[in-house]
Order: structure tokens, then C-alpha cells, then sequence
């Protein structure tokens, strides 16, 4: 079925193409692929597989004792995207998008980078199904994350850095916009999160959509009711809209989207673009943005680079307005404070990301009871965050340092 949000990209108020009209063809073309495409039943069922036999989906949707039992309250249950291949729910997505420009014939593709796991996800991608990635990184991110530009030029990725403006995200953003303009003939955009213009809320909706069905069969599988509540992290909110979008319909299951707090919202050193931000237009989308009285966009702060993003989605913003989902904000310390309880509890070691939406997943178990039960969406593994939990737990870095945790 086509929903309308399908025809004119708005979600409310929100969303739509602000484009340049040298963009336009593009975009049309892509909105046509993906009408053809996502609908026929070959296309679904190469996807299926990919994501079965390469991704390693479905993902296990695990009942965190020990962990609950700490917290006290609610069962607390954890969706397991670290578990892909990759290490986040990041490949669902691009093994989605990737397919799709297969399909459209397009042979190159390009995309941004931020903290570089969407470009490596994407290079991934693009090796298993024979395409050539190209992935804009700002040059100050390629230097944090050497890392993971190592990681695309081995998948077979051409990184190209971004030396304009601050040199990170949406500056890489940009640069992608103005070649795919240049290129489009053989050229497809894979874009990282449920943001730009439409249709790409929508598609990396669709794609990521994966999650809250395997929640809602996986649910009614092993406790035969839906959650009481699911939580997610949002970054561009992706992995978030993912999880949320089968359960938009289900009034008695409550929906929360944790955003970076960063050093809290009254320092103004954060990414809580919804909790803290007003309604703007960048990267051809009407959302709520961090922007000043002038509407230039303001610098963010995150303890996970994944989050660190002045906008969000535009479905989002609309799902704020209308209530259905609240949106909340977790700061650094707390986050960081919910990834060392997670390593110790459960021998699992999440991605700071989803250490955000862990933390206020205990804060409101707490005061359930225990026949409710919380699906927190963990986005992602944390391997990749070694070196920035070393520092920060390193004596005087915290700025409200707890030891009284039992080891
Ligand atoms: C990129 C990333 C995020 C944030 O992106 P969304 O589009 O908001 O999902 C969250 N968690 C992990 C592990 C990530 O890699």
C-alpha cells in the first residue's frame, strides 16, 4: 500500500525536497527506482536473503536478567543490531540501498561519513554486491577515525576528505549533494540515516523497519503480548524510526527516542536537535534543527560520534509534535555510566549510542512492575569505542564520578 507521506515526501509539517532544481531529476529517478522496486517480489526476496545469509538476521531479542534484576521493575529485553555483521544496524540499510541502485543500474556510489560506520557499512556493502564506493569524510573526522578510513580502503572504498567548513559531517554531506548533481547519470546517493530530502526518510525507514517487526513477532513469540515500551537512541534516527514504525498503531505500547545530551542541555554542549532545537530546513528537509536566531546551525557535542548531528529526521519531528513518541535526552556521564553496567551485567559491551537509550531504559523500568516488559534497540556493538571509554574513565575525567558500583 502507498501511504501518502509516500507521494509527498511531508510528514505534517515536516520533511518534503528542498532541493536545488539541478537535484531534481535525481531525485525523481530515485523516488520512481524505489516505487518499481520495493514492491516486486524478486527484489524482496534478494534482500531477504542478503540479510538472512550475510547480515545474519534475525537478531535475537534477549531478556536481560541480570540487568533487570539490578534495576528491579520491568523485564528489560535488548534487540540485538550489535550482533550483525558490521556491528550495528547500519548494514540494513545499506545492503537496502546498495540492492536498489544495482537494480537502477548504477555502478558508483557515494556517500558521507561522519565518525566513518556508515562509510564502512557502505563499503560493505558495495563489495558483496560488486558496486564502487566513494565516501565523502570530513578531513577533521578521517584524522579522529583512522580506523575505519583503513577499513574502507580494504573493503575496496575510495575515501575522499572534505576540507570545507568545519571539516565534518555536514560538510561531507554537501560535498556528496554536489557530486551526485555532477554525476547523476551513473551515480547513486546512499544516504546513512532517515534524513535529506524525500524519499529517504522513507526508504531508510522501510529498510530499517526490519527491527520492530522481528521485535513484534519475537514479543509475541516468547511473552505472547507486545512491549510495554520500546527505546531507542536517535542520532539521524534511523534505528530508531526502525524499531518504531510497526508499533506507530499500538496505542498501549509506549515509545521513547533518547537523544545526546552531551554535557547537559543548559551547557548547549549536545545533539538534542528535538529536545532542544526549533524548526529550520537543512540537507533538503523541513525538521527541528540546532540552529541559532539566525538560523545558522550550531556546533554539536557528543560522547558518541554517531549521535553528534544538529538535525534529525523529519518523521520525528512530526512523531514530537503529535506526542506519540517522547523524546528525551541521556548525557554523556549517564551513558557512559549504562555501557560499564551493561559490560558487568551482561557480558555484553554496546556502542556508546546505545548506551544513551539503555540508561533511560532503566530509569523507567524502575518504576514499572515486573509484568511490564522494555525493548531497548541496541544500535550497535562497542568495540569501536575503546579508546574514548579508557579516557573517560580514567580518574578526574567524569564530572560526577560514582564508585560505589560493586565490581
Ligand atoms: C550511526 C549509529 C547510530 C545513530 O544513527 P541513527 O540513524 O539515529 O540510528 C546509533 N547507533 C549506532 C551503533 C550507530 O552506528
Amino acid at each position: 500500500m502507498i501511504s501518502k507521506s509516500r507521494l509527498d515526501g511531508k510528514f505534517g509539517k515536516y520533511g518534503g525536497k528542498f532541493i536545488p532544481e539541478t537535484l531534481v531529476p535525481a531525485i525523481e529517478e530515485l523516488e520512481s527506482g524505489y516505487e518499481k522496486y520495493c514492491t516486486q517480489r524478486s527484489f524482496r526476496e534478494e534482500l531477504e536473503s542478503l540479510l538472512k545469509n550475510y547480515a545474519g538476521r534475525p537478531t535475537p531479542l534477549y531478556y536481560a536478567k541480570n540487568l533487570s534484576r539490578y534495576v528491579g521493575g520491568a523485564k528489560i529485553l535488548l534487540k540485538r543490531e550489535d550482533l550483525l555483521h558490521g556491528g550495528a544496524h547500519k548494514i540494513n540499510n545499506t545492503l537496502g540501498q546498495a540492492l536498489l541502485a544495482k537494480k537502477m543500474n548504477k555502478k558508483r556510489i557515494i556517500a558521507e561519513t561522519g565518525a566513518g560506520q556508515h562509510g564502512v557499512a557502505t563499503a560493505i556493502a558495495c563489495a558483496v554486491l560488486g558496486l564502487n564506493a566513494e565516501i565523502y569524510m570530513g578531513s577533521i573526522d578521517m584524522s579522529r577515525q583512522k580506523m575505519n578510513v583503513f577499513r574502507m580502503e580494504l573493503l575496496g572504498g575510495k575515501v575522499h576528505p572534505v576540507k570545507s567548513g568545519t571539516q565534518t559531517l555536514k560538510d561531507a554531506i554537501n560535498d556528496a549533494l554536489r557530486d551526485w548533481i555532477t554525476n547523476v547519470n551513473n551515480t547513486y546517493y546512499l544516504l546513512g540515516s532517515a534524513v535529506g530530502p524525500h524519499p529517504y526518510p522513507t526508504i531508510v525507514r522501510d529498510f530499517q523497519s526490519v527491527i520492530g517487526r522481528e521485535i513484534k513477532q519475537q514479543m509475541l513469540e516468547a511473552l505472547h503480548r507486545l512491549p510495554s515500551a520500546i527505546i531507542a537512541c536517535v542520532g539521524g534516527g534511523s534505528n530508531s524510526i526502525g524499531s518504531f514504525h510497526q508499533f506507530i498503531n499500538e496505542s498501549n505500547v509506549l515509545l521513547y527516542g533518547v537523544e545526546a545530551g552531551g554535557k547537559g542541555i543548559r551547557s548547549g554542549e549536545h545533539s538534542a536537535s528535538l529536545c532542544a532545537g526549533s524548526e529550520g530546513i537543512l540537507h533538503g528537509m523541513k525538521s527541528y534543527l540546532l540552529q541559532d536566531e539566525f538560523g545558522q546551525i550550531l556546533g554539536t557535542h557528543s560522547v558518541s560520534a554517531g549521535l553528534d548531528y544538529p538535525a534529525v529526521g523529519p518523521e520525528h519531528a512530526y512523531l514530537k509534535d503529535t506526542k506519540r513518541v517522547r523524546y528525551v535526552a541521556c548525557n554523556d556521564d549517564d551513558a557512559v555510566d549504562a555501557f560499564l553496567l551493561l559490560c558487568r551485567y551482561e557480558g555484553i559491551i554496546p556502542a556508546l549510542e546505545s548506551s544513551h537509550a539503555v540508561s533511560y531504559a532503566m530509569k523507567i523500568a524502575k518504576k514499572m512492575n515486573s509484568s511490564d516488559s522494555v525493548v531497548v534497540t541496541l544500535s550497535g556493538r562497542g568495540d569501536k569505542d575503546m579508546d574514548i571509554i579508557m579516557d573517560y574513565t580514567k580518574p578526574g575525567t567524569r564530572k560526577n564520578k560514582r564508585d560505589d558500583r560493586k565490581t
